[in-house]
C-alpha cells in the first residue's frame, strides 16, 4: 500500500494505472475508520481492480464553532486498518494542498443541500461536493462509494456528478451499526458512557416510524409528532435538528403515506450532548 500526499503524485500513479486499463475504485473518507468505512472499502475491493482512499478532514465543510479541530484522527490505526482492508493507495493530502491561497471556487447543489442537515449546517454540503468533486478530478475513479448513513449526502453527489456528466458511477453502501443499532460514526468517540447508551434512541425512533408505518398510519406529521415528543422525553437529547420524511430520490418533503409500494426515507438529526448524530431508514409501504 501507497501512501501519496502531493496532488501530482497521486496524478501520476492514476495515468500509469489507466494506461493499464485498470479500474479504479475511490472511497472518500475523513479518517479514524471503522466498520462502516471498511464495509465501503470491501464492496470497492471486489468490483475493481485498484483501491483508492482518502483521508482528508476536509475544513470547508465545517462551520465556525464546529468539532474541525477536535474531530478525532488517528493516522496509524488508519494505515493498519486500510492495508488489511486491501487499499492499494491512500491519498492523504494536507489543507494547503487542496486549497491554495488563491483558491475561490465552490460548487453547489441548489435545494437539495440547503434542507435537512444543510439547513442546520449553512455552507455544509457546498464544502462536501466542493472537495468531493476535486478528489474524482484527482482520482478519477470508475466507481466511487458512499454510505447511505449520510444519505443526504449521497443524493446530492449522484445529483452533481449527473448535473456535470462526470463520468464515474456513484455507489451506495447500506448503514453498519453497532449491535444495539446505533449506526457506526466517527463522531461517537465523543459520547460518555451513558451519552453512547441513549444514542440508541435515534435507530428505536427511526423503527417506530417503520411500525407505525407498516401498521398502516398515513399521517406523517402525526408520526413525526409522536416521534419528536417521545426524543424530548430523553434527558440526553439536548436538542432534535430534525425529523423528516422525505422521498428517497428527490428529498421532497412528505406529509402523508400515498402509494403501496413507495419507499419513503425517515431521516434525523439529534443532539446527544454536545455530539451532533444523524441517522436514517428507507421504509417500504
Ligand atoms: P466520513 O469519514 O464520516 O466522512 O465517511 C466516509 C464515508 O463512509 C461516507 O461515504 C460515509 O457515508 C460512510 N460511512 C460513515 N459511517 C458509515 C456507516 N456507519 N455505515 C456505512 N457507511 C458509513
Amino acid at each position: 500500500m501507497e501512501i501519496l500526499k502531493k496532488i501530482p503524485e497521486c496524478k501520476s500513479v492514476v495515468n500509469n494505472l489507466k494506461k493499464k486499463c485498470l479500474i479504479i475504485g475511490f472511497v472518500p473518507t475523513m479518517g479514524f475508520l471503522h466498520e462502516g468505512h471498511l464495509s465501503l472499502i470491501r464492496m470497492a475491493r471486489k468490483e475493481c481492480d485498484r483501491v483508492f482512499i482518502s483521508i482528508f478532514v476536509n475544513p470547508t465543510q465545517f462551520g465556525p464553532g464546529e468539532d474541525f479541530e477536535k474531530y478525532p484522527r488517528d493516522m496509524k490505526r488508519d494505515i493498519s486498518l486500510a492495508k488489511k482492508g486491501g487499499v492499494d493507495y491512500i491519498f492523504y493530502p494536507a489543507a494547503k494542498e487542496m486549497y491554495g491561497p488563491y483558491f475561490k471556487t465552490s460548487v453547489e447543489v441548489k435545494e437539495l443541500g440547503s434542507i435537512m442537515c444543510g439547513k442546520c449546517r449553512p455552507g455544509h454540503f457546498a464544502g462536501v461536493t466542493t472537495v468531493v468533486l476535486k478528489l474524482i478530478n484527482i482520482v478519477r475513479p470508475d466507481k466511487a462509494y458512499f454510505g447511505q448513513k449520510d444519505y443526504q449526502q449521497l443524493v446530492i453527489i449522484k445529483r452533481m456528478i449527473d448535473d456535470l456528466n462526470l463520468d464515474v458511477e456513484i455507489i451506495g453502501g447500506p448503514t453498519i451499526r453497532e449491535n444495539d443499532g446505533l449506526a457506526l460514526s466517527s463522531r461517537s468517540k465523543y459520547l460518555s458512557v451513558e451519552e453512547r447508551e441513549n444514542a440508541t434512541i435515534l435507530y428505536e425512533c427511526l423503527k417506530i416510524a417503520k411500525d407505525m408505518i407498516k401498521k398502516g398510519e398515513k399521517d406523517l406529521e402525526k408520526i413525526k409528532k409522536t416521534i419528536i415528543t417521545n426524543l424530548g422525553k430523553n434527558r440526553f437529547v439536548k436538542k432534535v435538528d430534525y425529523f423528516d420524511f422525505r422521498d428517497p430520490g428527490t428529498l421532497e418533503y412528505l406529509k402523508r403515506v400515498d402509494k403501496k409500494g413507495k419507499k419513503i426515507l425517515a431521516a434525523t438529526a439529534v443532539w446527544i450532548g454536545r455530539t451532533r448524530l444523524i441517522d436514517n431508514m428507507i421504509i417500504k409501504v
